[in-house]
Formats: structure tokens, C-alpha cells, sequence
């Protein structure tokens, strides 16, 4: 059985102009220790489709159709209480900004104890002791005096080492990371990506890695799910969406990688930009940028669909129109 399992997804957002429709028809599924990579561009909603995960999308904001199951319980309609008991106990959350998931006014140790002994059966000295062997394998040198710091007292890249102590702290199933490396570094980006993939593997811990870095996804994921305008468009084995893309955006979004540009050289970028969500056109939302778009583009919307080992959201793949 799956370990998360998002079933037809709808993330809405009343409007004095109508329902705005961010999240749109979204299927997917994580097993036990996979990481699923989330790619796609800043309005593509990905975001939005962890935060309904986790209970966290922000008002008017609301999951207007469809359900998310955890170990095949509906968790998308519980009351906030027993909801925050599934965040933190059974997933944990790495955000772009670690001071989001971080509180200024108490010390890392006490952040990590409260988690530790809120969710686990623990007493405060094996809380302690949980949250000095985090620390350390997370990285973060001399546990024992840098516990009672505060969060200022950190870098950034330190401060996200700590969010990952803090995610895994109560030992979740599911870790849902969203642009964990974005705000740091380019010379920590990597080290944070490593620390995560290596904790998760270590504890069996599944991952949905939410960002707009294909070359993190690349080097991460096991399987990788393309958005595009509220949509997922593709979806597959990493590799395979990499080097045989089968949906004309993820084609284009490959081509605007260097380093997988230089293994494939029939590629160019795409032109125009992803539409707004109160103008997504008919049809396939990608037409009016898609090379390849011909009548029933424009007129009929494409479901998830066989394309080699992936799924794709394009009519080159139905089977009595296949063109390509
Ligand atoms: Fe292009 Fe048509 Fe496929 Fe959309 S359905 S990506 S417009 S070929």
C-alpha cells in the first residue's frame, strides 16, 4: 500500500471573480521510503499541493475536491487539533526559511525535547539525550553545548540542519520538504540535499521534494512529478523523465539544464511564459506554448496517460492519435 496516496486534488481560492482554481485534478502517490521530487515553476502548484498535505494552506485558500490518505486514512478532513498531531508525528515539514519552522524565542533543545517527548513516549533525559544524537547527525559540531543555543546563534545552513533534526525528531513516515535549500547558499545547497537524502535513507523516511531545481531532483529523487499550471503533466522514474522526456514541457524544462542540455542536443527553450490562473486557456493548458499542439489540443483537456515508463498529460500519447 502506498504510504501517501493524493487522490484527485483540489486546492481553490474564492474570488470576488469566481473560484480560482490553484491546484487542479492532482494524483499521485509516495511508497514507504521513496522520494518523489515535485518540479515546476513558482506558480505551478506544487507549494500549494504540500501545504494541503500538511494542513497548511492559508485562508480563503481550501481543498475543494478530492482526498489525501496516509497509510490509507484520510487525513485531508481532520479537526486542526489531530491534524497538528499528524504534522510533526507522522510529517515532518523543511521549509525554504527555517526561521518559519523554528521558534526565536526558545533554544534548539528545547524546540527538539518539546517535539521529542509531544509525540514520543519518552522522558525529558531520553528526550535530551534523542536530541544531542540528532544534532550530531545532522552535523552540527559539539551537540552537548550547541543545544542550548538559540536560533540566531546559527547560520543558515546550521539552522537547517537543525529544521532536519527537528522534521525527523518524532520519527515521521513522510518528511515534506518545500525549497529546503533555496534561501542558503549555493555552496551549503548541496551539503543540505546530501544530509537530507542520506537521513531519509538511513531512517526509511519518504520524501515529497518540492522545488524548481531539476539538478536537486536529478540528484535526489527516486520518481519526479512535473506541474504546470495547477497540473501534473508528467510523471515518471527520474531518470527516465530526464532523458526521455515524453510531455513537450518537461522537454523544455531539461533544455533549460546545462548539464543535460550537453547529453541531448535536439533541445531549445520553450517561449512565453506559464498562464495566469484566471486565464488558463482550454484544452491543454500548455497549447498556446506547445510546438506540437494541433486541434484537440485546443479544445479537449489531456489526463495523465501511458508515455513509455511515465505518465503523461499529452494527446501525443492517446493511442489512436499518436503523432510522435
Ligand atoms: Fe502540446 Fe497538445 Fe501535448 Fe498539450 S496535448 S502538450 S498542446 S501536443
Amino acid at each position: 500500500m502506498a504510504l501517501l496516496a493524493v487522490e484527485r486534488l483540489r486546492v481553490e481560492f474564492p474570488t470576488r471573480r469566481g473560484l480560482l482554481i490553484a491546484v487542479d485534478d492532482v494524483s499521485f502517490s509516495i511508497a514507504p521510503g521513496e522520494v518523489l521530487g515535485v518540479v515546476g515553476e513558482s506558480g505551478a502548484g506544487k507549494s500549494l499541493t504540500g501545504a494541503a498535505i500538511i494542513g497548511l494552506i492559508d485562508r480563503p485558500g481550501r481543498i475543494g475536491a478530492g482526498q489525501v490518505l496516509l497509510d490509507g486514512r484520510r487525513i485531508d478532513n481532520l479537526p486542526p487539533e489531530a491534524m497538528r498531531r499528524v504534522r510533526g508525528r507522522e510529517i515532518g515539514a523543511v521549509f525554504q526559511d527555517p526561521l518559519t519552522s523554528l521558534n526565536p524565542l526558545y533554544t534548539i533543545g528545547r524546540q527538539l525535547i518539546e517535539t521529542i517527548t509531544t509525540h514520543l513516549d519518552m522522558s525529558q533525559a531520553e528526550a535530551r539525550r534523542r536530541a544531542l544524537d540528532l544534532l550530531a547527525e545532522v552535523g552540527i559540531a559539539a551537540p552537548q553545548r550547541r543545544i542550548d543555543h538559540y536560533p540566531h546563534q546559527f547560520s543558515g545552513g546550521m539552522r537547517q540542519r537543525v529544521v532536519i533534526a527537528l522534521a525527523l525528531a518524532a520519527k515521521p513516515k513522510l518528511i515534506i520538504a518545500d525549497e529546503p535549500t533555496t534561501a542558503l547558499d549555493v555552496s551549503i545547497q548541496a551539503q543540505i540535499i546530501a544530509l537530507l537524502k542520506r537521513l531519509c535513507r538511513d531512517h526509511g523516511t519518504a520524501v515529497m521534494l518540492i522545488t524548481h531545481d531539476m539538478g536537486v531532483i536529478a540528484e535526489t529523487a527516486d520518481r519526479v512529478a512535473v506541474m504546470y499550471a495547477g497540473r501534473i503533466v508528467e510523471i515518471g522514474p527520474v531518470g527516465d523523465v530526464i532523458h526521455r522526456p515524453q510531455h513537450p514541457y518537461t522537454q523544455g524544462l531539461m533544455g533549460s539544464i546545462p548539464s543535460i542540455v550537453d547529453e541531448r542536443d535536439d533541445l531549445a527553450q520553450i517561449d512565453g511564459a506559464m498562464p495566469r490562473l484566471t486565464a488558463i486557456p482550454a484544452g491543454c493548458p500548455f497549447h498556446p506554448r506547445c510546438a506540437y499542439a494541433f486541434d484537440r489540443c485546443r479544445a479537449e483537456r489531456p489526463d495523465l496517460m501511458r508515455a513509455g515508463t511515465s505518465l503523461a498529460a499529452c494527446w501525443l500519447h492517446a493511442s489512436p492519435a499518436r503523432i510522435a
